[in-house]
């Protein structure tokens, strides 16, 4: 018995920058390609970006918004569903391509493979040799829709006992977070900061820096966002009741941090990380404030401290299966909150508000299970 394919599916539109979220139940499903899969999605993450995408805010590394955006435009990089169709002649080129597995849809959608960021496994960077690299965010529709057609030679094949409900926001948030621990670099006993501990991206790096056997304080405002960090076994400092941030870490820590992950997306939140670092440590930079931010820290004290400050956009896919791993097998549990698919402006005005301990995740359909 094959999957049951229908013409037309309900998709969450957006028509123009800034515009409502239009819910249409008669838009097309596409037919695979020769080199694509098609996948019925079952659950989305929603990730602060989709919401700047839909709003016309996003900002670009120029610090201008980003309005070179596929419309009409159908948002969600988070997604997990399961190939219930393969492109003609895939399964004879590739039997690692199975109908009935479990995928993700990410940020990165196609990328050239050639360029030079590709051969050096960063691929979320790509600049395209031959082919235009795309995403599920500027480019390409995303997960918001039932069904999505995906390039089998650049697929996120997912463990199938992997929780599609956890692996959805590790696709993002999760590989994010992930990604940024890795380059903090730190050592079993080293203290980890994460500023906005208790979102949907701090609550990814609180655990993994936990993983990776670190110290984590976790910066955050309210009693909620308290009980949630300090349960995946971290401290923390709250900024609401707390008058000097900086001075709280300093003292409990010897010297300062080795590291400070700021999650949060708000300028303030990056102004004083690179004070609550000790001398050699790294400043972490994953979140983005709308209209692009600024650091507040004085060259000097960059200088001084021989700080480093590093960036990440995503991961490359080899990370992401990393980071879903550790969900995988129980060593990172991120908390979710699952709501109908219909929600999603109901959702972005939560998370516009800051409301959101932890990550959002639609059930956008019915598993039609992995047996044929
Ligand atoms: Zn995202
Ligand atoms: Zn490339």
């Amino acid at each position: 018995m094959a999957f049951p394919i229908p013409k037309t599916q309900t998709v969450a539109l957006v028509r123009t920058l800034g515009g409502r979220v239009e819910f249409i139940d008669d838009y097309p499903v596409r037919t695979p390609g020769q080199d694509e899969v098609l996948a019925k999605i079952l659950y989305s993450g929603v990730c602060q970006s989709d919401l700047h995408t839909r709003a016309g805010t996003a900002a670009g590394a120029d610090g201008n918004p980003i309005t070179a955006i596929k419309l009409p435009h159908i948002g969600g990089h988070e997604g997990v569903g399961r190939i219930i169709a393969l492109g003609p002649g895939l399964a004879e080129r590739d039997p690692s391509i199975q109908v009935g597995g479990l995928v993700g849809i990410r940020f990165s959608s196609r990328v050239c493979r050639r360029c030079e960021y590709c051969l050096k496994g960063e691929e979320q960077y790509c600049q395209g040799v031959g082919i235009k690299p795309t995403n599920h965010l500027h480019h390409e529709d995303g997960s918001f829709q039932e069904y999505i057609c995906l390039d089998a030679g650049y697929i996120t094949l997912l463990p199938q006992d992997v929780d599609p409900v956890l692996a959805a926001p590790t696709l993002c948030a999760g590989l994010t977070a992930y990604k940024s621990v890795k380059n903090a670099a730190v050592k079993p006993g080293q203290v980890v900061v994460v500023v906005g501990a208790g979102g949907g991206l701090g609550q990814y790096a609180v655990q993994y820096a936990l993983a990776f056997g670190a110290r984590v304080i976790g910066v955050d405002g309210g009693q909620q966002k308290h009980d949630f960090v300090t349960s995946f076994g971290a401290e923390f400092v709250d900024f609401r009741e707390c008058p000097d941030v900086v001075a709280k870490v300093q003292d409990l820590t010897t010297g300062g941090a080795h590291a400070v992950i700021v999650a949060a997306a708000s300028s303030a939140a990056f102004s004083q990380a690179a004070s609550m670092l000790r001398i050699g440590g790294t400043m972490c930079l994953i979140g983005i404030p709308p209209g692009g931010g600024h650091i507040d820290t004085t060259v000097a004290e960059i200088v001084i401290k021989g700080i480093t400050i590093i960036g990440n956009l995503v991961g490359n896919l080899g990370e992401c299966l990393d980071a879903v791993e550790l969900v995988r097998t129980g060593k990172v549990k991120p908390k979710v909150f699952v709501r109908p698919f219909r929600d999603l402006s109901k959702v972005y005005e939560e998370l516009e508000r800051g409301d959101v301990a932890g990550r959002v995740v639609l059930m956008i359909g019915e598993d039609p299970g992995s047996h044929m």
